[in-house]
């Protein structure tokens, strides 16, 4: 209900007092989070369509609040990207994932090809090239085993800046990968232009399959799009054996989704995928 007072519980559309409140208590909380080690990484499989072996992951942060619990990043990165400490955040989320990729590339396990997500001021700032260099060369991580996702939206806010910024990541050797594509207004010929690996498919696209029948038809069109333009396919959001079925039949590459696994803590990453080695 919005606007109206129900049970004498007032709801107003829009920001509440009480969320106001909130959101500040959030922001101040969130300047001490790093220094108290409160936030954390959990790792989501990106497993192979055919072979089912998981060869990639996707890092997400996460905030353990000391008295409020877990917090999703869609509550605090927006918070981070407001005030700005995205960038310290950023920073640390970086060097985290190539330090547990590392981890995993040294144990007996397959290598894992990690994903991070790049916010707009990150990518935007001028040391942002030389922040990833050294964030490799710390962790000594091979450059091939990192993979930097980038939303289709801000890839497209600024297509020429974007092409260079693109390009010099690239001259490191890591992988770059358009992340929620479908969302934006990608234009096929701006896209052919970033030097890419992967492109993600997001999830708005699978979550009205089977039921849908036209979202395959779209589905099926965007994977071919990006074959020919020699990309490797991520389907984001994969919740049931139903629609995993249909994308059996697809060029699609990677599949992640709560179907395989949700996120998980570093140990239980590296269990699940020794779990899966055939
Ligand atoms: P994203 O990059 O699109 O990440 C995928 C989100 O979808 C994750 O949510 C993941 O848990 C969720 N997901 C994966 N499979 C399924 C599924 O089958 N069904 C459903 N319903 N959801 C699924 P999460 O971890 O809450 O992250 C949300 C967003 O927060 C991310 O969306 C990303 O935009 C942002 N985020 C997370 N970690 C970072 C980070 O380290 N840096 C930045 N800048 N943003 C981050
Ligand atoms: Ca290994
Ligand atoms: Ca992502
Ligand atoms: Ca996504």
């Amino acid at each position: 209900k919005q606007g109206g007072a129900t049970n004498g519980f007032c709801f107003y559309s829009g920001t509440s007092s009480s969320d106001l409140q909130e959101k500040l208590e959030l922001e101040t909380d969130l300047h001490t989070a790093l220094e108290n080690d409160e936030l954390m990484l959990f790792y989501q499989p990106k497993v192979d369509l055919i072979t089912k072996q998981v060869t990639a992951a996707e890092a997400l942060v996460r905030w353990n609040h000391p008295t409020k619990g877990f917090i999703s990043p869609v509550q605090f990165i927006p918070l981070a990207e407001e005030n700005g400490l995205i960038l310290s955040i950023g920073d640390w989320v970086l060097n985290e994932a190539c330090k547990q990729a590392e981890i995993w590339r040294r144990a007996s396990m397959p290598d894992i090809k990690v994903s991070v997500n790049v916010s707009g001021q990150q990518f935007k700032e001028a040391t942002y090239q030389a922040r990833v260099q050294e964030a490799l060369k710390n962790s000594e991580l091979p450059p091939s085993l990192l993979m930097l996702e980038m939303t289709e939206s801000l890839a497209m806010s600024d297509v020429e800046s974007s092409i260079e910024l693109f390009e010099g990541l690239k001259t490191l050797g890591v992988g770059l990968s358009i992340d929620d594509f479908g969302t934006g207004y990608s234009s096929l010929s701006y896209l052919k232009k970033f030097p890419l690996d992967e492109l993600k498919v997001d999830r708005s696209f699978i979550t009205g399959i089977p039921e849908n029948k036209d979202e395959i038809q779209l589905v099926q069109a965007i994977i071919a799009m990006a074959k020919a333009l020699r990309l490797s396919v991520v389907i984001e959001g994969v919740e049931t054996a139903a629609q995993l079925n249909l994308l059996q039949a697809t060029q699609s590459d990677l599949i992640q989704g709560f179907l395989f696994s949700k996120p998980l803590p570093a140990d239980e990453f590296s269990e699940y995928v020794m779990s899966n080695v055939s």
